[in-house]
């Protein structure tokens, strides 16, 4: 948190292609112009051998120093080298990426003669830095405070290797916010809102694509679901239409230049270029001097072509609206404002298919795509800050968290605490009990994703409460909490009732980073597993259900008050009944749900009977 006299807070959009930084001051929201006279910068880093570039100086150069040119870092920010998206990028990269310690993506580059490594959080730290002295510039102060913001579905470890750019650039980071959040306060900021009004957010960037439902009433933000795909944006299409140029290029001449890292980057140039045309003409030129071998390439497209190159990662972008709407459980008759954000969202094809999914509807372009973001996050710092006027004060952000949060105590089986898009910051708890006698300690694994097995989800971290005082099964009783923060940390405790033990972690070990690709598949999975996880439910449920009742009836023939009034012959009966169920489980594979009720059954006819007269006489 910012105190007085710490100067201004600004606000961040580090985005994975375009960076824009925004500011509260005179009453309102500036956006900062860099040296170059630009609003937004390229997240580009160069090194050459003199030099370290960043922004448009390090863009501009890319061409003749694409091995030492590095873009794109939040792709590979909080991932794995052997994740299959990071794999896949390196290889359309033209600089290197090689496995680092603990599987951590190191960049390697030239600079000044020497090799040197990096990892992501030091890439974007310095587009970080770059963007926190172009404000020092403009407001002629240190700034120290930021407000950065992120995709609404990075997960924990993206999120943490943002802030801790951060924390390399020098900045203190208040706040990490969504994205799609922060341009819907952009959106609603301005604007008187008596009446409750439904928001979708659709955000089609240069890597990524967020669509977020939000309510907003007054001056509270209230964020209903989010969906995104860390991996469908304008760089995609830009790499449909590389691939097109050079299939052009083969049967022209006969020549591949997809070897040639120069030739491809000097191509990816101009089709983003060609790209950004197409969105206000129908046809445009993509001339490329001396591409390869000597030859000049150039070509016409058209928008109907690049729609069609692009169809199916347009149609994903539109998926994603349906997602978000069945996440809110809100049809789309009631979304109220469709608001377009992003550099995409400019494509008539994106917006055409936006609008027929919504039956026509108006598109809402009252946000600036390119500067939105930047816009929200500087309002909120602000309001962090303590600076701005009322309005900025009576903001209320309620973000969600994007994917279920749970535990799992040694049963293998992930029981939810905390269910997807459940509004942050949040605390919920949660009681279990031992599973065995004499328990001395439970171990608790915690999780994120949606699946009922414990493991098909992400783990994401570990802890054992040792010691818990021994008793039967079932007697102990611990609570677990979870707590998030407004950052979307996590913080999980758990608490022994009768003696108070108790320990906590925040989920902070290096773990597995989710690609959306495999959020997006682990929620697929959870539909189409639905039936194998109801089976599998189940079967715990009606398994736990045969131990608890023969561990109960054992406590019971083993109560020294009880057992002065069961008869010899019916405790015998019940001893050896439980012996047989325990004995069983012990043995027991491959058994279906209805095996396990069917010996309850016969346990429950065996036992009640005797039971029951006791109880009688009591
Ligand atoms: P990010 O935040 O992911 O970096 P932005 O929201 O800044 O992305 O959008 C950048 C992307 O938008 C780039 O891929 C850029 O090519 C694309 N873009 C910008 N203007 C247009 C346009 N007029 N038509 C199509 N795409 C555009
Ligand atoms: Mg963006």
């Amino acid at each position: 948190m910012a105190g007085e006299g710490e100067g201004p807070a600004i606000g961040i959009d580090l985005g994975t292609t375009y960076s824009c930084v925004a500011v509260w001051q005179n009453d309102r929201v500036e956006i900062i112009v860099n040296d170059q006279g630009n609003r937004t910068m390229p997240s580009y880093v160069a090194f050459t051998d003199k030099e370290r570039l960043v922004g448009d100086a390090a863009k501009n150069q890319v061409a003749k120093n694409p091995a030492n040119s590095v873009f794109d870092a939040k792709r590979l920010i909080g991932r794995r080298f052997s994740d299959s998206l990071v794999q896949n990028d390196i290889k359309l990269w033209p600089f290197k990426v090689i496995e680092g310690h603990a599987d951590k993506p190191m960049i390697v580059v030239t600079y000044k003669g020497e090799e040197k490594h990096f990892v992501a959080e030091e890439i974007s730290s310095m587009v970080l830095k770059k963007m926190r002295e172009i404000a020092e510039a403009y407001l002629d102060r240190p700034v120290k405070n930021a407000v950065v913001t992120v995709p609404a579905y990075f997960n924990d470890s993206q999120r943490k290797a943002t802030k801790d750019a951060g924390g390399i650039a020098g900045l203190n980071v208040m706040q990490i916010i969504n994205e799609p959040t922060a341009a819907a306060l952009a959106y609603g900021f301005d604007k008187v809102t008596v009446d409750k009004r439904n928001v979708l957010i659709f955000d089609l960037g240069g890597g990524t694509a967020d669509v977020s439902l939000l309510i907003i009433a007054n001056s509270t933000f209230k964020v209903k679901a989010v969906v995104g795909d860390t991996h469908l944006g304008g760089e995609d299409f830009d790499n449909r239409m590389v691939k097109y140029f050079i299939e052009i290029f083969k049967r022209r001449h006969k020549k591949d230049i997809s070897g040639n890292a120069k030739a491809l980057r000097r191509l990816r140039t101009a089709a983003e270029r060609a790209k950004k045309i197409l969105s206000s003409a129908s046809e445009t030129t993509i001339e490329v001097d001396y591409l390869y071998d000597g030859i000049d390439f150039s070509t016409c497209i058209t928008r109907a072509r690049f729609a069609e190159l692009n169809m199916d990662l347009f149609k994903k972008s539109i998926e994603l609206v349906e997602k978000c709407l069945a996440d809110a459980k809100m049809d789309k008759r009631g979304v109220h404002d469709v608001v377009l954000t992003g550099g995409s969202s400019r494509i008539p094809k994106v917006q055409e298919l936006l609008q027929d999914f919504f039956d026509g509807k108006q598109l809402n372009k009252s946000i600036n795509p390119d500067e939105a973001v930047a816009y929200g996050a500087a309002v909120q710092a602000a309001k962090i800050a303590g600076m701005g006027n009322k309005k900025v004060q009576d903001i209320v952000l309620l973000d969600v968290t994007p994917l279920s949060l749970g535990v799992d105590a040694e049963r293998g089986l992930m029981t939810v605490v905390i269910p997807r898009n459940t509004t942050l910051p949040t605390k919920m708890k949660r009681k279990y009990c031992t599973i065995k006698d004499n328990q001395t300690s439970v171990f608790f694994r915690v999780y994120e994703g949606e699946r009922a097995r414990a493991v098909d989800n992400n783990w994401l971290g570990e802890f054992t409460l040792s010691p818990v005082p021994a008793a039967p099964k079932g007697v102990i009783e611990i609570i677990v909490c979870f707590e998030i923060d407004a950052n979307g940390i996590l913080n999980v405790s758990a608490v022994e009732r009768t003696t108070g033990m108790s320990c906590k972690i925040t989920i902070t070990n290096y773990r597995t980073s989710l690609s959306t690709t495999e959020i997006n598949r682990m929620i697929q999975d959870a539909k189409e597993y639905e039936v194998e996880d109801d089976e599998h439910r189940k079967k715990v449920r009606a398994k736990e259900a045969l131990e608890n009742y023969a561990y109960k009836m054992r406590n019971i023939v083993n109560d020294k008050e009880i057992d002065e009034k069961l008869d010899a012959e019916g405790k015998e009966k019940i001893e050896a009944a439980i012996k047989e169920v325990i004995h069983w489980l012990d043995g027991i594979q491959h058994v279906e749900a209805d095996e396990f009720e069917e010996k309850l059954v016969g346990l429950v006819l065996t036992c009640n009977p005797i039971i029951g007269k006791i109880s009688g006489q009591q």
